[in-house]
């Protein structure tokens, strides 16, 4: 083990994939987390996964992980698909065309695309570190001086550490002193997610769009409705017990998230009111926002598990830079959070992780100084990172009228 203390405060995808990386170049690593544990509040369902995100994984994870990691991703087609609002198809879109070259990692054949259960990867990132994760942990600030870095706790403990890696989300509390002018603003988005089994979603969607990597219908307001199946071709349970016996894994049966999107103002949301609806409630939100469509997509989203319903207002993270780094530096959406419409936050979040373990390797191993490392990370991190941000606002807007990013 080497005399490298890292802190990272948040456990989501970005803490959790740093955290394996260091674990895996045996660095001293303590994730502290803001929740009671991992499974207190809603965090999405599918998530797509592309050639980020697959690398990160195959870099961090050891090889009994992994495995089970490959056996519950569905590897899809390349493609998005566009339906009519009678769920038709109109056209499916080779991911490359829509969006070009800079939008998604290099295409390196099939297998570059998947789509996955959020639960699932979180389980999978979070196995074996129970001594490295403390939930219950919310950062409140930090004091970082030429010794070190001095994190403090909300429940009045504190740590310290060499480096303190904000992966705390969009809301960041390391952010707002690492990177005090950063601004993170409303893209003018209300969305409002739901799961339903795959079997009831097959009769009313095209086959075609269930091995893709997002199908989405959209009307002359850019309300939209998008759906994203995940097929696990091994259950998770069955993949734990084949690849990992012992590792705790909720077992899940193959579904699709629907999802009902618009501006804020399609959108009965008078003085925050939706935040305070039941999942029932939602559902008959998101089914009366399509009822000027054909039938066929209000009936899909009633076929919904009401229990399953959230609400997703939408930010954006205004690209800026850093000031020159000392011993702290940020991660994921807690630096270049973007609006989901490229299915990107997560990919850009586990590729940071992934990055900066390799450049704290090269500091635990003498090659470098922590300012030069964290440095180097930086100059990349915000370079891809707010590249994908602009994409992301950018294919918002056209697609669902997002605000376009403050100049
Ligand atoms: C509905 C939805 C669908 C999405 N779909 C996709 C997709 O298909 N593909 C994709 O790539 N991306 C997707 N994204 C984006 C993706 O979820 C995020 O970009 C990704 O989760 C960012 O990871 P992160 O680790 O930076 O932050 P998070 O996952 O937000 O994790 C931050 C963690 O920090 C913790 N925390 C917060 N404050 C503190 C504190 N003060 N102290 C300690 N802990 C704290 C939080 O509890 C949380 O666990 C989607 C997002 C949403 C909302």
């Amino acid at each position: 083990m080497s005399d490298l203390k890292v802190l990272i405060a948040g456990a989501g995808l970005g803490g959790l994939t740093l955290a394996r990386s260091l674990r895996t170049h045996r660095i001293d690593v303590t994730v502290f987390e803001r929740d009671a544990s991992p499974w207190d509040r809603p965090q999405g369902y599918r998530l797509h996964l592309d050639a980020d995100a697959l690398g990160a994984a195959r870099e961090v994870l050891p090889a009994d992980l992994h495995a089970v990691f490959d056996a519950t991703a569905q590897y899809t087609e390349a493609f998005t698909t566009i339906l009519g609002t009678d769920l038709s198809v109109v056209k499916r879109l080779p991911a490359q065309d829509e969006h070009g070259e800079e939008v998604w990692p290099a295409h390196d054949g099939p297998g570059s695309h998947a789509n996955v259960d959020r639960a699932t990867l979180r389980q999978i990132l979070l196995a074996g570190l129970e001594d490295t994760v403390r939930f219950g942990k919310t950062l409140d600030h930090y004091e970082s001086t030429s010794d070190g870095v001095t994190a403090y706790f909300t429940d009045g403990s504190r740590a310290h550490g060499h480096v303190l890696v904000g992966a705390d989300g969009i809301r960041s509390a390391v952010r707002r002193r690492r990177a005090p002018h950063s601004e993170t603003v409303d893209a003018g988005i209300t969305a409002i997610y739901g799961r339903l089994p795959r079997a009831t979603a097959e009769p009313l969607v095209p086959v075609e769009t269930m091995n893709d990597i997002f199908t989405i219908a959209s009307d002359e307001r850019k309300v939209f409705l998008g759906l994203g199946c995940v097929r696990f071709p091994t259950s998770p349970a069955e993949a734990v017990a084949r690849f990992a016996p012992g590792v705790p894994m909720l077992d899940q049966d193959d579904y699709v998230v629907c999802i009902v999107g618009g501006r804020h103002e399609y959108f009965p949301n008078t003085d925050g009111a939706m935040r305070t609806r039941s999942g029932e409630e939602l559902r008959h939100i998101a089914a009366e926002t399509l009822r000027d469509w054909p039938t066929g997509a209000a009936e899909l989203v009633r076929g919904a598990d009401p229990a399953s319903f959230f609400l997703v207002e939408m930010y954006t993270s205004v690209p800026t830079t850093l000031d020159a780094p000392t011993n702290v530096t940020l991660l994921g959406d807690a630096v270049h959070a973007m609006t989901p419409t490229l299915g990107r936050g997560a990919n850009v979040a586990m590729r940071d992780g992934a990055l900066l373990g390799r450049a704290l390797k090269r500091v635990a191993d003498g090659q470098l100084t922590l300012a030069d490392a964290l440095a180097a990370y930086e100059r990349d991190m915000l370079a891809y990172g707010f590249s994908v941000v602009r994409e992301a606002a950018e294919v918002g807007r056209q697609r669902m009228a997002q605000n376009p990013l403050p100049a």
